[in-house]
């Protein structure tokens, strides 16, 4: 008998195993694929180079507890991501900053030169609804056809007029110099792999690891009290009100006899070829080799769950199985599957983090009762 099945060995499932198993609980943690981690899984390649299965990872995080939650795992390697977008054969920083508009214009601004060119070229809308809205809005329409219109249409095949705005909000306009692709005051990579960091999180003799093993499968045999569900919440409940559309990518890795690819870690091309973007892994992980591998991102229609779709009609639909996750009881539904939300790593930590202290507050008031 398990105090607790958790289904998904990702951060959220991986961080409440710990969680739970530290206070005393019995945890069985399963995951239909063959290794921990979920989509942050890194392996070393046939060449020896450390690359992400599921795509580029690259950490960072405004938070505090998180940071210091997942030092308790790893030692960190500081890293800050750079990021350059190729339009017709040259190469510009993204997020878009002094240097891109000066470069693309042959101009030679200061940045309050440049807010005011921004305000000349931006169209002011009154409610921010959607992804175009975000970007015209800042930067006009221009550089949002260049940068943003087609890159979104390749990632999502919808128009930028057809998802959320938080999802173009991702990518900030700057005014200054700075070319880093995030700015939160940590910005770290594991250093010796995700996959480390979830083997010792994981390392704990109240923890029962089963790979390769599909939950529904093995459920009806496994006596377990309560569940933590980290797997896509429409799949749970047998697709009741319908399929909810999540968004894949299929992945080409290349490794090339020579020492790097590309001037930095990724590269984004908005308007040529069916890709979006190329990461060489070797800027991430700081690794030294004398040959270097890359990935290729494809975005998809069908393959394995990747991204929710951020637009109204899936926000709706969504919440209707949101409350019918509510209605459950002993399951907690945590993550960016099963609770249907863009979330990058750090916020799917802090969303488990805070379920355990929920699961361990209702814990101490049934003791009262
Ligand atoms: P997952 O990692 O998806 O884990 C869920 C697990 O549940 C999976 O392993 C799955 O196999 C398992 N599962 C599902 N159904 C079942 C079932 N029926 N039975 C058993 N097991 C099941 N975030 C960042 O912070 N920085 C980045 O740079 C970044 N880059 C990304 C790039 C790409 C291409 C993608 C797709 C995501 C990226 N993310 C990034 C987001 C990050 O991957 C997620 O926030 C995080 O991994 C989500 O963790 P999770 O535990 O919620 O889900
Ligand atoms: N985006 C874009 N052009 C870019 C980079 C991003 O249009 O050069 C848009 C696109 O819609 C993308 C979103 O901004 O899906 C979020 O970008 P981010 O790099 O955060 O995506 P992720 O790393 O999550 O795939």
């Amino acid at each position: 008998m398990y105090d607790y099945l958790i289904v998904g060995a990702g951060f959220a499932g991986s961080v409440l195993a710990e969680r739970l198993a530290s206070e005393g609980n019995k945890v069985l943690i399963l995951d239909k694929r063959n290794h921990i981690g979920g989509n942050a899984f890194d392996y070393y390649d046939e060449a020896g180079i450390l690359i992400h299965k599921y795509g580029p990872h690259i950490f960072h995080t405004n938070s505090k507890e998180v940071y210091e939650y997942l030092s308790r795992f790893t030692q960190w390697r500081h890293y800050q991501h750079r990021v350059l977008a190729s339009l017709d054969g040259q190469y510009f920083p993204i997020p878009i900053n002094l240097t891109t508009i000066n470069h693309m214009y042959g101009m030679t601004l200061d940045s309050s030169q440049l807010e005011a060119f921004f305000a000349s070229k931006a169209e002011a809308k009154n409610i921010l609804e959607t992804s175009e809205d975000v970007v015209v809005n800042s930067i006009g329409r221009e550089l949002y056809e260049k940068f943003f219109k087609n890159y979104t249409r390749k990632q999502w095949d919808l128009d930028p007029s057809e998802l959320n705005a938080s999802v173009t909000a991702r990518v900030p306009t700057r005014t200054n110099k700075d070319d880093r692709y995030f700015t939160d005051t940590y910005q770290s990579m594991p250093l010796h792999g995700y996959t480390k960091m979830f083997e010792t999180m994981l390392n704990h003799p109240n923890i029962t690891i089963m790979l390769g093993t599909d939950y529904r499968d093995a459920a009806p045999e496994i006596q377990f009290k309560k569940m933590v569900f980290t797997g896509p919440v429409d799949e749970y409940f047998n697709y009741r009100f319908g399929k909810l559309p999540y968004r894949s990518i299929e992945f080409r890795f290349e490794t090339h006899d020579q020492e790097t690819f590309q001037q930095t870690g990724t590269i984004n091309y908005p308007n040529d070829y069916s890709f979006t973007r190329i990461t060489e892994f070797k800027y991430l992980s700081g690794q030294k080799h004398h040959k270097t591998s890359i990935v290729y991102e494809f975005p998809t229609a069908d393959g394995d769950p990747y991204y929710p779709i951020p637009r109204p009609d899936n926000m709706a639909l969504y919440r209707q199985y949101e409350e019918l996750a509510k209605s459950q009881r002993n399951v907690y539904f945590v993550g960016r599957l099963a609770t249907y939300k863009y979330y990058n790593m750090d916020q799917v930590v802090a969303q488990a983090l805070a379920t355990y202290k929920k699961i361990k507050k209702e814990a101490s008031e049934n003791t009262r009762v």
